[in-house]
């Protein structure tokens, strides 16, 4: 475990599913946790479980952003970590895809992460130390699903915009990273319904879906002061359903 006491983290979509499991784990390794998410109700409840914050926050809007940084500064007087986690994923097929459809993914997948690491780079480069890290996915960057590709396209979106964000940041102390999750039970994941999940474990290695704090160890690893030399990166935690098996000798 990573020792993260004195440390400030705001972790989006933090309420409930993934985002909650990594705030878990960063407040388990003693940070002061701020979950930022529209879910007021589901937020406040686990900002209690967790000793920590809530804060109300549309990452799609500049200024909920902002103020969410804010906070957490005002909380904590620094502000260490981001998790960039919110995430949306409903299917539609190319034939229905409208383009509402497509903004809305792009909306809070990418342009909401874009919109919380600017806010968040502010407090980092004043102080000259950072962990960014982002909730990408398997889908998209490496795989494919029917009904996923404004999703995916998103997702991979994701990571070109980390490599050149690492980059531009690598000499003020920032790190910026990624964990590709694969499938997780979260309530996001249960919304695709039974025979979706009894596909997924099938084709799982491992033979069960991940639990949101299998990718808060991941993210809690990548927002310690020991990653201080990895970024740009990212890290599969997906129970090695990606892996190309060979055939038996
Ligand atoms: P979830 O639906 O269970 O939780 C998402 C959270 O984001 C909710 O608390 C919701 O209120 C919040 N949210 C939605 N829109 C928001 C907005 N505009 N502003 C602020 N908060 C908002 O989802 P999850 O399964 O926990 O997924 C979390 C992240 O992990 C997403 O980025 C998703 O793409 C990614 N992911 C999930 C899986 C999986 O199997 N569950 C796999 C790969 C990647």
């Amino acid at each position: 475990m990573f020792e993260l006491t004195g440390q400030t983290a705001l972790v989006t979509g933090g309420a409930k599913g993934i985002g909650k499991g990594i705030a878990q784990t960063l407040a388990r390794a003693g940070a002061r946790v701020v979950i930022a998410d529209i879910d007021v109700e589901q937020g406040e409840a686990t900002a209690r479980e967790l000793n920590g914050h809530f804060v109300r926050c549309d990452v799609t809007s500049q200024a909920d952003c902002r103020a969410a940084v804010a906070e957490a500064v005002r909380q904590g007087g620094t502000l260490e970590i981001l998790c960039s986690n919110t995430g949306i994923f409903p299917q539609a097929r190319l034939d229905d895809m409208t383009e509402a459809d497509w903004d809305q993914v792009q909306n809070i997948n990418l342009k909401g992460m874009f919109l919380m690491v600017q806010a968040a780079l502010e407090p980092m480069r004043a102080q000259r130390y950072g962990r960014i890290v982002i909730t990408s996915s398997i889908t998209g960057p490496i795989t494919g699903f029917p009904g996923w590709s404004h999703y995916g396209a998103s997702k991979a979106g994701q990571l070109g915009f980390m490599r050149s964000a690492a980059l531009e940041v690598a000499n003020q102390g920032i790190t910026i990273n990624a964990v590709m999750p694969g499938n997780i039970l979260t309530e996001g994941l249960a919304d695709q319904g039974e025979t979706y999940l009894n596909q997924m474990r099938a084709a799982i290695p491992t033979h069960t879906l991940g639990e949101p704090e299998d990718i808060g160890h991941a993210a809690c690893f990548l927002a310690s002061p020991e990653a201080r030399f990895i970024t740009g990166q990212q890290i599969i935690v997906d129970g090695g359903q990606i892996l190309p098996e060979s055939p038996e000798a």
